[in-house]
């Protein structure tokens, strides 16, 4: 049902591959942004590891993707370090989970398998990991996360843009001549 949803709301540009299991992290990438402003055809990306955690880890890569839809919005950063850069996919990623997670509980999946076995964190990123924590249930509506997160990046000095993909998702719907 997410996953048909999705294939809609997406143009049907909504790729998955499941790879042998290499211990890395499963991943979703949503191409197509070509800056704060332009875009190209959206497509969303999703490469899962062929292990016993495919199906919630399946689930939890289509959650991220599924916030856009639900309004929430995605951010733009400007150049930055590699570090930094690293950094910042970091926090949208741990707030994209405290959004996801109750949304991921309600489809009676095993919240212990949210997750699937993660590297230790060091320190800054542990730092993060509280602060994001403490925004709890700001996370859990589209304002409240564009109000939480954009604070926190300025706070930590990134330069960054929000960006609203839908619009720009249904515009290539008809571009696309699909409906
Ligand atoms: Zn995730």
């Amino acid at each position: 049902m997410l996953a048909h949803s999705l294939w809609e709301f997406y143009n049907y540009q909504l790729y998955c591959t499941v790879r042998t299991d290499d211990g890395q992290p499963n991943r979703h990438r949503i191409n197509g942004i070509t800056g704060p402003k332009t875009v190209d055809t959206i497509r969303v990306c999703v490469s899962i590891r062929d292990n016993d955690r495919k199906e919630e880890g399946l689930v939890h890569e289509l959650l991220h993707a599924n916030l856009i839809p639900l309004g929430y919005p995605r951010f733009w950063f400007e150049e930055c370090t590699p570090e930094n850069w690293r950094l910042a996919k970091g926090i949208t990623n741990l707030a994209d989970h405290v959004a996801m997670f109750p949304i991921y509980s309600c489809l009676g999946y095993s919240t212990k398998r949210f997750l699937g076995p993660s590297r230790s964190l060091n320190e800054l990123e542990r730092r993060v990991h509280a602060d994001l924590r403490e925004m709890g249930e700001r996370l859990r509506t589209p304002q409240g996360y564009l109000d939480s997160i954009s604070q926190y990046l300025e706070r930590n000095k990134f330069r960054f843009t929000p960006l609203y993909l839908t619009n720009a998702i249904i515009a290539q719907r008809s571009s696309l001549k699909i409906d």
